[in-house]
């Protein structure tokens, strides 16, 4: 995984606007100077401390620090999360220049009144949306921070979560993250949709899941309609996964309707997906207002059971 920084566009993304059309993300203090000209985070401080007097709240050893890994430590193709507040991400972004001072002439901010952070880095902003993250203060440092992994999954996953059935945001997290970066929790296997070598993941369930599917969860309570089991989650929640008896899609076409769908744990999923779970009808666990149309039933023992292979 590239690194991946988190950076404040200002007090409550103040400045998120501006830099999204100028294509990149900036920061503050001192202004006047050619943040190159400092040859380590000492030197940073030294210049602030006169420039604001020393012990001036904002602009002492933190201020240093994060001028210092905004000149040092971000490398272009290293990402960006630029956020709101402690729970909201508003867009994420490729590095895509070396750190360029406010007066340059390939600064895009050279001319701007509107914000005072022009000590600026190009970033190709790829999600320009914003996107909420659960918990109490996830994003807890101040203007720039390297994040871990465990956050940058966090952060995919709420995005997935924010945007279902959009498969533009699954284009974006994989131009910026890559195919294999869906979150380990959240694995699954499915192995009628894709290609060799690709990685499966909630993430595809949640955009392949239709309506009616999520709805068939719900009913069930997220417990597998074969053994029963649902997984429960830190957070209190459940997962279960949909399955389309008769498969959708070439070449089985089966149809998305609820007589279609049954709720499953994921193993038991990946053995119908196989063909290893022969089923019937009447040692499905039912729900009310959900009934499941006995021709699905023996279309899966028919054409995707494989009892020979067992
Ligand atoms: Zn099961």
């Amino acid at each position: 995984m590239a690194q991946v920084w988190k950076i404040a566009p200002g007090n409550r993304a103040e400045d998120w606007q501006v830099f999204s059309e100028h294509g990149c993300i900036g920061i503050g203090w001192l202004e006047r100077r050619d943040y190159r000209e400092f040859k380590n985070e000492g030197a940073v401080l030294e210049a602030l401390q006169l420039e604001y007097g020393e012990g001036t709240k904002g602009c002492g050893k933190g201020a240093a620090e994060i001028i210092w890994r905004f000149v040092d430590g971000i490398k272009p193709t290293h990402i960006v999360i630029a956020n709101d507040g402690y729970n909201r991400m508003v867009g994420i972004g490729i590095v895509e220049s070396e750190y360029i001072p406010p007066t340059a002439h390939e600064n895009p901010m050279r001319d701007d009144m509107h914000t005072h952070r022009h000590h600026v880095r190009l970033i190709k902003w790829i999600i320009r949306r914003p996107a909420d993250v659960p918990g109490t203060r996830f994003f807890v440092q101040r203007t720039l921070h390297p994040l871990d992994e465990t956050k940058v999954d966090a952060i995919k996953q709420a995005y997935l979560i924010a945007y279902p059935d959009d498969s533009e945001i699954l284009d974006q997290l994989d131009q910026l993250f890559g195919d294999n970066s869906i979150p380990e929790t959240a694995k699954a296997r499915d192995f009628n949709d894709v290609g060799p070598g690709k990685v499966l993941t909630t993430a595809y369930r949640i955009l392949r899941d239709t309506e009616l599917a999520r709805r068939v969860k719900v009913m069930h309570n997220f417990e597998c309609q074969i053994c029963g089991y649902a997984i429960v989650l830190g957070d209190g929640s459940r997962y279960a996964e949909a399955h389309h008896i008769r498969p959708l899609g070439s070449p089985h076409d089966g149809p998305d309707i609820m007589g279609n769908i049954i709720c499953l744990c994921p193993n038991h999923h990946a053995e119908c997906d196989l063909g290893v779970s022969e089923l019937s009808l009447s040692s499905l666990h039912p729900a009310d207002g959900h009934d499941l149309e006995p021709r699905f039933i023996e279309y899966h023992n028919r054409e995707i059971y494989m009892p020979g292979k067992r």
